[in-house]
């Protein structure tokens, strides 16, 4: 066993859900592209923040509220080290990466563009970074556009660079396709809409958990991503926004903590970050996100990219091998999501046979239908991969899929 393969071992025995059984088989967990499995340290942390130190934040009144208070801000603070921003005022907590979006959408978009600007996006997005866009052009008469994909799954750098213009006025794109896999360069693409003026949102939910994430060298305006995807709490998400950009930026909901004054005639708001954060927050989801990337910052990034590169090879050199199936996205540099078909069977069908032999896999659109209408599929099977899995749950994989392929064709 070489040594990274031992250090995954003992990181793959901190996640109690994989002691369990499905259908009577080994749970074989290869959807952490939709979600990834919490270890143990993110789990007692949101029982020990609930166990001992529930109370509000930002009231100030007693003891709890004040640890409460601190423990939320120093996973801010984490946040920020995390995705190296300048300072933790740039980190809003939201909900997810879908409402991240919406957020920047309903709020800078909707008072910075209007008719007859455009939205670039790309055809490999998902729904989450695609609809906001749309409810925000419609409402101001703005256009929304998509850049296309070459057919191994990798961005077509000449349409997206034909298709900005001085009319654009944001870029929103993926940094790494839940299908396809595809690692967008961030830091060019990034490069390439500041020339022409716009501004930059980058959906991260796919790549956190995989690769450093710079804002600051990426340069991009704003980035979002889910703790859900990266081993922390549901219902958790950040919004990065260079701070001159979210100072100019109105509060996207009104309540509680957003607000400096209130009469009854009128408001005038919070500072940034809390101005975008009415109401009472997701406190465990803010601590247990904090717990999350000490996991992984324990672990180290460079290993984990690593061991997860090593697992997509080997998976994808054991897949292509098998007649009839066709994978969905070979570019050279891809995060550890592996999209496939078996020629001639349905993508549901498939998925029901491995979720029988207790491999756990997504088949469908996965939220990106323009991408399924572009590749021609009505949808695709998924097996992705995380710092939990082994070349022994490829195997599993790998003898499901010819189970089905014997039992569909
Ligand atoms: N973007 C991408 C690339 C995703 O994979 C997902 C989740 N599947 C989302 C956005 C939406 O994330 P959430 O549902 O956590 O808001």
């Amino acid at each position: 066993m070489s040594q990274l393969e031992q250090i995954f071992t003992s990181v793959r025995n901190e996640f109690p859900a994989l002691t369990q059984k499905v259908h009577g088989k080994n749970l074989i967990y290869l959807d952490s592209g939709a979600t990834t499995l919490k270890p143990k340290s993110v789990i007692d942390r949101i029982t020990h923040f609930y166990s001992f130190e529930t109370s509000n934040v930002h009231r100030g009144a007693h003891y709890l509220g004040d640890v409460a208070t601190q423990a939320f801000e120093s996973a801010r603070n984490s946040v920020a080290q995390f995705l190296n921003a300048r300072m933790p005022e740039e980190i809003v907590f939201v909900r997810g990466t879908t409402e991240g979006v919406n957020l920047v959408a309903h709020s800078w978009a909707m008072m910075n563009l209007k008719e007859g600007d455009e939205i670039l996006i790309t055809v490999m997005e998902h729904h989450g970074n695609i609809v906001p866009w749309q409810m925000v052009a419609e409402k101001v008469g703005a256009k929304v556009l998509a850049a296309d994909i070459l057919d191994n799954g990798e961005l077509n750098i000449e349409d997206f660079k034909k298709k900005l213009s001085s009319k654009t006025k944001m870029v929103a794109f993926t940094g790494c396709s839940n299908v396809l896999g595809t690692n967008n360069d961030m830091k060019l693409l990034t490069k390439l809409a500041h020339e022409v003026g716009a501004k930059v949102l980058i959906d991260g939910a796919q790549v956190v958990s995989q690769a450093k994430v710079d804002v600051q060298d990426i340069d991009c305006d704003f980035f979002v991503f889910s703790a859900h995807k990266v081993f922390g709490p549901f219902g958790m998400g950040v919004v990065y926004g260079k701070k001159e950009i979210l100072d100019g930026m109105s509060p996207y909901q009104g309540g509680g903590s957003m607000i400096a004054k209130v009469t009854v005639e009128k408001t005038t708001y919070n500072d940034v970050p809390f101005r975008f954060e009415a109401g009472t927050p997701h406190i465990e989801g803010a601590v247990g996100l904090h717990a999350a990337i000490d996991f992984v910052n324990r672990i180290g990034l460079d290993k984990i990219h690593s061991y997860e590169m090593d697992l997509l090879k080997y998976a994808t050199e054991k897949l292509s091998a098998i007649p009839d199936v066709k994978i969905f996205g070979t570019s050279e540099n891809k995060g550890p999501i592996l999209s496939f078909n078996i020629k001639g069977a349905h993508h549901s069908d498939v998925g029901q046979i491995l979720d029988q032999e207790g491999v756990a896999v997504r088949a469908g659109h996965h939220c990106t239908q323009p991408l399924m209408t572009r590749l021609g599929v009505p949808g695709t099977v998924r097996a992705s991969f995380s710092v939990y899995n082994n070349h022994q749950d490829v195997d599993a994989l790998v003898k499901a899929v010819v189970k089905a392929r014997e039992m569909l064709l």
